[in-house]
């Protein structure tokens, strides 16, 4: 008997879904879009829809047990990995229970938790955290991810919201972030800061590698196109990603200090740029932290890609219902 759980990635855009089973193997992977209504009521069904799919496909294997459904998501999932209090992909929402409409109607335990948190999991059990007992996971695209695992489990914080490493402030009087501070990590270092900055250097007179890299046109400006003017020796564009590499080395030493935390691995689109930032970043947490944590500290790339939120959403169900944690026999 194979215990699956249905594992599922709820985005904005698309839902991503799969059976996961105990050792982190994933199978009949599934990709819709999450719909034009993103009424709670609209994407319950579609939730539903999708879950009734997978238990399908997993009939179909033959010889399978469904433990459960974990859903990954972004925003703040609190309290008891219910209700979704605030997410930025949903901007209507305001604590939205998914979870129990959802196992009244399938029958099945649900659990639900933000989606860095679950892709956290993924990368402690099945990528880079392998051999360690806690770490943190950044993922650095539109937004500042940040996922936290101490021995072995995810912290949730009191109010379900710990693990927010792109709203640590860097600069305190620095621009407005999303999330109403101002000087975040985020508001620093993530895709559209890196955008905003390489346009305020253009309008400088800088830039020139990356203007022709876009062809003139600078709405073409993205993270990719930084980094390929950095990798010709560009100078606007080196120095835009050393000044993220800045700011993430500040705030990985202060978690460092804080913590002890003995890896912090870096995901999401902008890790791509990871030949470039790692290095900036290591050389940054060694003049800050103290010096045996910052000598030891691992400061990797993570594994395993896009898949890490769906993989993770599988890997807690397993947790929680399944019998602790397998990492060990894996
Ligand atoms: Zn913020």
């Amino acid at each position: 008997m194979t215990e699956f759980a249905v594992a599922i990635d709820l985005g904005g855009t698309n839902i991503k879904a799969a059976l996961v089973d105990r050792q982190g193997a994933s199978f009949a992977p599934y990709l819709a879009p999450t719909g034009e209504d993103l009424s709670p009521a609209a994407v319950i069904e579609r939730l539903a829809q999708v879950v009734e799919l997978l238990r399908t496909r997993a009939v179909e294997q033959g010889n399978a047990k469904m433990i459960g459904v974990g859903l990954g998501c972004p925003g703040g999932v609190y309290p008891n990995r219910a209700v979704v209090s605030q997410s930025p992909n949903f901007p209507g929402w305001h604590d939205v229970n998914l979870r129990d409409p959802l196992e009244a109607r399938l029958g099945l335990p649900v659990l639900l938790e933000n989606d860095a948190n679950v892709a956290a999991l993924a990368e402690f059990q099945l990528g880079v955290g392998q051999g360690v007992d806690s770490m943190v996971l950044l993922t650095l695209g539109t937004g500042i991810g940040g996922g936290l695992i101490l021995n072995g489990r995810i912290w949730q914080g009191a109010w379900g919201m710990a693990g927010e490493i792109g709203h640590i402030t860097v600069e305190p009087d620095g621009p407005r972030c999303g999330c109403g501070n101002r000087g975040c990590l985020e508001a620093l270092a993530s895709g559209p800061a890196l955008v905003r900055q390489a346009r305020e250097g253009i309008s400088r007179g800088e830039g020139h590698t990356l203007i022709r890299l876009i062809g003139g046109d600078i709405n073409a400006i993205t993270p990719q196109k930084i980094y390929e003017a950095a990798l010709l020796d560009e100078e606007l564009s080196v120095r835009l990603l050393n000044n993220s590499a800045k700011y993430i080395g500040i705030v990985i030493a202060s978690v460092l200090n804080l913590l002890n935390i003995p890896l912090f691995a870096i995901g999401g689109g902008i890790s791509a740029a990871f030949d470039l930032l790692g290095p900036q970043i290591r050389a940054e947490v060694r003049r800050r932290a103290y010096r045996v944590p910052a000598e030891n500290v691992r400061i990797e790339r993570a594994a395993l890609g896009n898949d890490a939120g769906t993989l993770g959403a599988g890997l807690l169900v397993h947790q929680e219902f399944g019998g602790g944690t397998r990492r060990s026999e894996t």
